[in-house]
């Protein structure tokens, strides 16, 4: 025995592939099956508070190291853009 974890078999939320996982280290996320979205997630992609009525109809959703990976290199791509933050304007009294 290498360790002790309980490995659970489930279904990819992305990709709906059925992936093995240790309960404690996959990704979750919260789903709110009123819009279809990520929990506080709005249609304009933006996030927000989300109500107490979407906290509690939200599903656990896993998501599979394989989309976890696209998810992150998606990201890198859309915040290409070095952030500066040597540029503030400063305004002269
Ligand atoms: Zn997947």
């Amino acid at each position: 025995m290498a360790d002790d974890q309980i490995t659970t078999i489930g279904k990819c939320h992305v990709c709906k592939r059925a992936f093995g996982f240790t309960p404690a280290t996959v990704m979750t996320v919260m789903m709110d099956p009123g819009t279809g979205l990520p929990l506080g997630m709005t249609v304009a992609g933006t996030f927000r508070e989300p109500t107490p009525e979407a906290v509690a109809r939200s599903v656990e959703e896993h998501i599979c190291p394989a989309c976890v990976d696209r998810a992150k290199e998606l990201h890198k791509s859309m915040n290409a853009a070095p952030v500066q933050f040597d540029t503030w304007p400063r305004s002269t009294p």
